[in-house]
């Protein structure tokens, strides 16, 4: 009997079909819905989705965020208040046919507009600061360049946060704390790493101060934005009117911060960073089904099944029983091409020694456990398996960016799939210049300056040799 491989595509060879075979493949998501920039996210992207959800959400309640829900629609006046805002998301916004009388609404591409118009009315004195809350939203961006599931889409699903302060200096805490939230959800618990980078002046969100995003290296070594969080300018606040009295009766205007972790596009860099040539390889933490059990014909073999099962639902473990009648092997084959963590098998020859058998996903290992204890065993296999897959992503990421020192060094890093670290000339607006040539001559993209740590520049700007005044970091994006 040959050997069934899942992929015609290796991973390392073709990155993108071997994405899009995968997403088709494992039922993450499916394309023929027909409306482009809008996919159908399937019931095990969904499940996946909602863990995601589930675990950043209860990150930021346990750091003082409230949840809320915001109508989809904003008004027209409201996206007119604050100029390079309304510039920024003019070419991408969904409007609605206007009805006789009523406001002009467009679909939200992000929800400043809305939250601002409710803050204004909400926060009156300093008792009422800070005031932190998210919402858990999908959103509409009129994306006019090709779009990908996931990674590029008209839709996308999200988390916003809009936080409220008296001071600038609380308000710049609260984008550290940002990037600290990426740092221990998205990459200690999903397994991403990825850069913490202030963008230039030129790539900032529209009507933000400043914007650091986190730049996640994808295995083509192309970089994709996730996380991104914005300290809001001045300019915006007092647009919207919001102000607050001060311990002196004083009137002021707060400093705001907004944060967008968007789970629809992390769960591209968790599949695409974890999975292999036999189909996805789910974080422990994240899979829909954590142990899979594939029982075979016996005496005493399903009552074991039963009680094996209703142990694990008992702790939390997420576990289906496969008893269909499709042959082991095909069994063998699914499980392992949606990326369950561990599939059980359970027979009359393990049942005799007391123990199970499990497959581990990653390692591609069989081991026998005891049956006793299943429980403890699983959820500690489970969290070893967790950190081979984030030192695995580590490993892989701390080899991507390379330090150059010519503008060929640049183009030889970016043209094998490395992000380049460089010195340039300035991330102000000075810098738009040579920015522009990496763009056009490099087909890459400048990703601003560290945003976690200050790295001191030297020398000369690598592209038009004035004094340099940054340490720059740039790759081919999405
Ligand atoms: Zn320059």
């Amino acid at each position: 009997m040959g050997k069934k491989t899942t992929f015609n595509i290796s991973k390392n060879d073709n990155f993108s079909e071997w994405y899009s075979e995968i997403l088709a493949k494992a039922e993450v998501t499916d394309l023929r819905y027909g409306v482009k920039g809008f996919v159908v996210i399937r019931p095990w992207g969904a499940r996946i989705i909602d863990k995601m959800y589930r675990i950043y959400e209860s990150a930021l309640r346990a750091t003082g965020h409230d949840p809320a829900i915001f109508p989809a629609v904003i008004p027209e006046d409201n996206f007119k208040r604050e100029a390079s805002h309304v510039k920024g998301f003019s070419s991408e916004l969904f409007w609605l046919d206007k009805k006789q009388g009523e406001d002009k609404l467009a679909l939200r591409p992000t929800s400043e507009t809305a939250f601002y118009d409710m803050y204004k009315i909400w926060i009156r004195s300093y008792r009422d600061l800070p005031m932190k809350m998210y919402q858990r939203a999908n959103v509409f961006r009129n994306e006019t360049k090709a779009t990908r599931p996931l990674i590029r889409s008209r839709e996308f699903h999200w988390i916003e946060s809009h936080d409220v302060f008296a001071s600038k200096k609380d308000a710049e805490m609260q984008v550290q704390d940002d990037i600290v939230m990426t740092e221990e959800v998205m990459h200690k618990i999903f397994g991403v790493p990825f850069l913490p980078m202030r963008r230039p002046q030129w790539d900032k969100f529209p009507g933000a101060e400043y914007t650091i995003g986190s730049d996640v290296v994808m295995p083509d070594g192309r970089v994709i934005q996730q996380p991104s969080t914005h300290l809001i300018s001045q300019h915006f606040t007092k647009a919207f009117n919001v102000k607050f009295v001060d311990e002196k009766e004083k009137e002021k205007s707060p400093w705001m911060t907004c944060y967008g972790p968007c789970m629809s596009r992390m769960l591209s860099s968790v599949l695409s960073l974890h999975g292999d040539d036999s189909g996805l390889v789910l974080p422990y933490t994240l899979a829909p089904v954590q142990v899979v059990i594939v029982p075979f014909d016996g005496d005493g073999v399903k009552s074991a099944v039963d009680d094996v099962r209703a142990q694990l639902l008992k702790e939390y473990i997420d576990v289906k029983v496969d008893d269909s009648d499709k042959r082991p092997g095909e069994k063998f084959f699914y499980w392992e091409m949606k990326g369950v963590p561990f599939r059980m098998e359970i027979g009359e020859k393990e049942l005799a020694k007391d123990e199970v058998s499990l497959f581990i996903r990653d390692t591609k290992e069989k081991i026998s456990v005891s049956i006793r204890d299943l429980p403890e065993t699983i959820k500690n296999l489970g969290a070893e398996y967790d950190e081979r897959l984030i030192a695995r992503a580590d490993e892989n990421f701390g080899s991507s960016v390379v330090d150059c020192a010519s503008k060929s060094d640049i183009k030889k890093a970016l043209n094998s799939g490395k992000v380049a670290r460089f010195s340039f000339c300035s991330c102000e607006k000075e810098g738009a210049d040579c920015a522009e040539f990496v763009e056009k001559d490099l087909q890459a993209r400048v990703m601003g300056t560290r945003g976690d740590v200050d790295e001191k520049a030297k020398g000369k700007c690598l592209i038009c040799g004035k004094k340099a005044n940054a340490v720059v970091y740039a790759g081919k994006s999405y």
